[in-house]
């Protein structure tokens, strides 16, 4: 529905001679949407996965891939963006993620209660390019309004809900065809996940050997106990149980991030 196939394409062909395209008539936003007018009921890896089998089932292949996206702002004015893509091999019984966390730069949602605030908030945003969605409450009912291209048409639906006595609210669109920030993410994954399924398992020549867990617990310097700074990186088979560990190199830890010396 947003066109994700398209940031796929180039890191598919590129590394794995494979095409990427999108099942024709597929519905994702079932899977729960960013505006909060359907909601997310699925675990992101869940949704994906769903998202996946469907688009194989629709288009009668046995090779799958989705995207899932998550914004959370539980620190302050900071929004952080969780992204994973799965791709499914029917045939072989894989299923691999390749997930990316970034704090976003784009400001979480706020209410308004006039156009200018609105205006203000889409540009600073960077709108056009970066969408943005408003959401009116009225007597606890949610309408959605998105697909603005022009900054008049924003003020005329900001302006109209406000005079209607709703609760307005508007927030930066996370589609990915709407996000160029996202967009740039999930294109960066797709180079993650083509360059993972040329990589062979070295027991069973399954593709997509890659990271599988981290390790936490590099020593405090001061007091020896585990911190929760990540040790080690582990790579594992998405078919056998070939694993491999890849120590991070890092001998001991700072002690302020000791739960022990700097509680
Ligand atoms: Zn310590
Ligand atoms: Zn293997």
């Amino acid at each position: 529905m947003h066109g994700k196939e398209h940031l796929a394409q180039q890191a598919f062909r590129d590394i794995l001679g494979a095409t990427v395209s999108a099942a024709g008539g597929l519905n994702t936003d079932q899977f729960g949407t960013f505006a909060g007018d359907i909601p997310r009921t699925l675990s992101p890896r869940s949704a994906a996965r769903a998202k996946a089998r469907l688009g194989m089932q629709i288009a009668g292949t046995t090779l799958g891939l989705a995207s899932e996206g998550s914004f959370s702002s539980g620190f302050g004015p900071l929004v952080e963006n969780t992204e994973i893509l799965l791709f499914i091999d029917k045939t072989l019984g894989l299923e691999l993620v390749e997930g990316a966390v970034n704090i976003s730069a784009l400001p979480g949602g706020r209410r308004v209660d006039n156009a200018d605030s609105a205006l203000a908030f889409a540009s600073a945003a960077g709108f056009p390019e970066q969408g943005v969605i408003v959401q009116s409450t009225n007597d606890n009912h949610l309408t959605v309004y998105k697909n603005f291209t022009q900054l008049s048409d924003l003020e005329e639906t900001v302006d109209m809900l406000l005079t209607d006595q709703s609760t307005v609210t508007i927030l930066p669109d996370y589609r990915a065809h709407k996000s160029p920030a996202r967009a740039e993410t999930i294109r960066r994954l797709s180079y993650q996940m083509a360059r993972r399924l040329a990589t062979p398992c070295s027991l069973c020549q399954a593709p997509g050997f890659g990271q599988v867990d981290i390790e936490r617990g590099v020593p405090c310097s001061d007091c020896r106990s585990a911190t929760a700074l990540i040790a080690a990186d582990l790579h594992g088979c998405g078919r056998c149980t070939h694993r491999t560990r890849i120590p991070r190199g890092q001998a001991t830890a700072d002690p302020q991030w000791c739960d022990y010396c700097n509680p």
